[in-house]
């Protein structure tokens, strides 16, 4: 039956329970800490450090009520350290309040501690050739049964007050009655439960159990009229839960300059001594040894008080029970009771676990980001001593990788780092969506108005170019006709711009289907410059052509040549006093093909680079512009799954870098045609 239980929902994964238990019974699964009970020593350090409760003892609480609901004899057996624990009430009133809950009798178990120490003294007078280990401790009998059976031959074979208690009861006392121990320790919850000694006490109740279930029958100590215990009243062995008190009790001689006789409390000095003693490196002839220090600090004591404190109160009470102490009535009590059997037997519960190979906890180690020994901190946040005790855990599926700190704090590095870049790609994908839904709808309104307009302006045409006809050649008859002739010009002029702009609109709200085919980029663009070089000559336009071999792509060769046809002709436009074009391709190393335009023109303000491929956005004065171009340049660009950005600098040129994909990327899905 296990002893410590867990509540998953309350762990908080803070490793509190593994730092404090001195053997790592401790198993971490999805992170929640769970323990492990043939490993666990039932000290209750886990219990006592869980900062959220989510560690306790399993309660008695319902079997005690069934005794009283039974109406068994139930006695109560309080352990020595209750003064420490109700600091606050009287031990009569304490007294009265387990008997308003349902105890028959309530007594003071260290009156077994009495029947022990006459156990101890005669073990002793046997003489000794190895060392005897105090076994009044159950979580120290647990931890040498578990982990050092080979000094299980030293420790005294003779039960702890408790169950000596227990035995005295049932042997002769009352056979009958249902013995409850109270007391602060968790270990002793698996004691009543191993098979040496089973029987002699039928449940462990906690001082933190007592007081619940004090609140839970309202029941106030302090109210209620004092009551004597029942039974032996104890002596010396009421300061057995100090350290110091059994050695003192048997007058072993406890002197700095005799190392036959040793003291030694708490999980360190337990672990060191245990191992020093296996090492037969002592010549201690007599080891008391307590896992806390003193059973005043037990897991299960719940108030405040410092060590100092408690052992005060303590040794108040015991010094007012001196003083009152009924010598005739204890001596009775030992005749009568005193010839128990307190004899008991040890268990070898050595767990052998399979320990991991040299390569396995290097793989671990690493994995935890420790490549170096430099790298180990041993910070002991996730409970071991060290990574390399930490990285066998893991092997052995005790622990979790993620209980490091320095590699959660990297993981989460890394995924901010991965959370920042797939935010910025989705920032440019929404962007692009933005653009080209915009495209899309200017398109739409474009497509409708120029439909709507073309056929007027057809006709407007068409009867200017009459007019012409019947004026032209005419002779001319005086200032008027003349005057009408130049008028006639300029309206046919502008409506053929007209013409044109409709023409544009057309074209751009007209994206018809890419027609795909292996192309080389790089021939592409010298046929488009061979259509401007004209030009650029006659407005004294340097151009450079710095062509990397790119592999073939798949793309519609027409639109790519709109696409640079637009660009190079806005850059020839810039520069009307000259200047440089530079036309550059390269194959990206992110698969794209990279294509740069770049040109030493006006550049481009700051403000306006947003607003760039925006239909009708245009700085051309005069009507010379009608800012489709751009436009018409991005949904190509779009469709073949490409990219294009614009560096610039006003007084310096600008730069128009189109990235193309290099494999079957292309497809005409991402931007749809408006309708016609
Ligand atoms: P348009 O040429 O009809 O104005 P575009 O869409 O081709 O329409 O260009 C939009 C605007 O972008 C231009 O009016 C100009 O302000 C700016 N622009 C385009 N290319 C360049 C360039 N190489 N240098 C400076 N400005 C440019």
């Amino acid at each position: 039956m296990s002893v410590i239980e867990s509540v998953d929902e309350r762990c908080k994964s803070c490793y509190s329970c593994l730092r404090a238990c001195p053997v790592k019974a401790i198993k971490v699964e999805e992170a929640k800490a769970k323990v492990i009970d043939n490993k666990c020593i039932y000290c209750g350090s886990c219990v006592k450090h869980c900062p959220t409760q989510a560690k306790f003892a399993k309660s008695s609480i319902e079997t005690t009520r069934a005794f009283f609901q039974q109406g068994e004899r139930v006695i109560a057996c309080l352990d020595p350290t209750f003064p420490a624990a109700f600091e606050s009430i009287t031990p009569q009133q304490l007294v009265a309040a387990l008997k308003k809950i349902g105890f028959t009798e309530v007594m003071e178990g260290a009156f077994g501690g009495e029947l022990v120490i006459q156990q101890y003294q005669k073990l002793l007078q046997e003489g000794n050739e190895k060392p005897i280990i105090s076994s009044i401790c159950p979580a120290v009998v647990s931890y040498v049964e578990k982990y050092v059976p080979s000094l299980i031959p030293y420790l005294a074979p003779i039960v702890s007050p408790m169950i000596a208690m227990g035995r005295m009861i049932k042997g002769k006392y009352a056979p009958e009655a249902k013995v409850v121990y109270i007391g602060p320790c968790i270990a002793n919850k698996w004691e009543v439960q191993d098979e040496e000694v089973a029987g002699a006490v039928d449940a462990v109740l906690t001082f933190a159990e007592l007081q619940t279930m004090l609140s839970e029958s309202e029941i106030d100590p302090t109210t209620l009229p004092p009551a004597e215990f029942d039974g032996p009243q104890p002596l010396k062995a009421s300061l057995l839960p100090l350290p110091g008190s059994l050695v003192k009790s048997l007058s072993l001689p406890y002197d700095i300059l005799n190392p036959e006789s040793l003291v030694v409390t708490g999980k360190e000095g337990m672990k060191t001594i245990l191992r020093d003693l296996e090492n037969n490196n002592l010549r201690v002839k007599f080891l008391e040894l307590l896992y806390c220090n003193g059973c005043t600090q037990g897991p299960r004591v719940f108030n405040e008080l410092t060590r100092y404190e408690r052992r005060e109160l303590l040794m108040d009470y015991v010094i007012r029970a001196f003083a009152n102490h009924d010598d005739a009535s204890f001596n009775r009590w030992m005749e009568k009771y005193g010839s128990v059997d307190l004899s008991r037997g040890f268990n070898d519960r050595f767990m052998e676990i399979e320990m991991p190979t040299e390569k396995e906890i290097k793989w671990i180690l690493r994995k935890m980001g420790k490549r170096r020994p430099e790298d180990e901190l041993n910070c002991g946040v996730c409970g071991y001593d060290s990574c390399r005790s930490k990285a066998i855990a893991v092997c052995q599926g005790f622990a979790e990788l993620e209980m490091c700190l320095p590699y959660l704090a990297k993981k989460c590095q890394e995924r901010f780092t991965a959370l920042q870049r797939s935010h910025h790609k989705l920032k440019e994908a929404q962007e692009q969506l933005i653009q080209s839904e915009k495209l899309i709808s200017m398109g739409k309104l474009a497509a409708s108005v120029a439909h709507e307009i073309n056929n007027p302006i057809s006709g407007v045409l068409t009867y200017i170019k009459l007019m012409l006809k019947k004026v032209d050649g005419k002779p001319l008859a005086g200032k008027d006709l003349a005057s009408f002739r130049k008028y006639l010009n300029i309206v046919a002029k502008e409506t053929s711009r007209c013409g044109s702009i409709v023409r544009s609109l057309l074209e751009f709200a007209r994206q018809s289907e890419l027609k795909i085919q292996n192309l080389d980029v790089n021939s592409v663009l010298k046929k488009t410059i061979a259509l401007l070089e004209h030009q650029m000559t006659l407005q004294e336009i340097k151009l450079t052509k710095n062509f990397k071999p790119l592999p073939e792509i798949l793309a519609d060769s027409s639109q790519l040549q709109q696409v640079f046809l637009n660009i190079i002709l806005n850059a020839v436009q810039v520069m009307p006093d000259g200047g440089e074009i530079t036309v550059s391709t390269a194959e990206g190393k992110d698969g794209f093909i990279e294509v740069r335009i770049a040109d030493t023109g006006c550049g481009i303000p700051r403000e306006n680079l947003p607003k760039l491929f925006d239909p009708f956005f245009t700085t051309k004065k005069g009507g010379k512009g009608i800012g489709l171009g751009l436009s018409v340049v991005y949904g190509i660009i779009n469709r073949h799954r490409g990219k294009i950005e614009v560096e610039s600098e006003v007084g310096k040129g600008s730069t128009f870098i189109i990235k193309l994909p290099r494999r079957g990327a292309a497809s005409g899905s991402s931007y749809r045609s408006p309708p016609e």
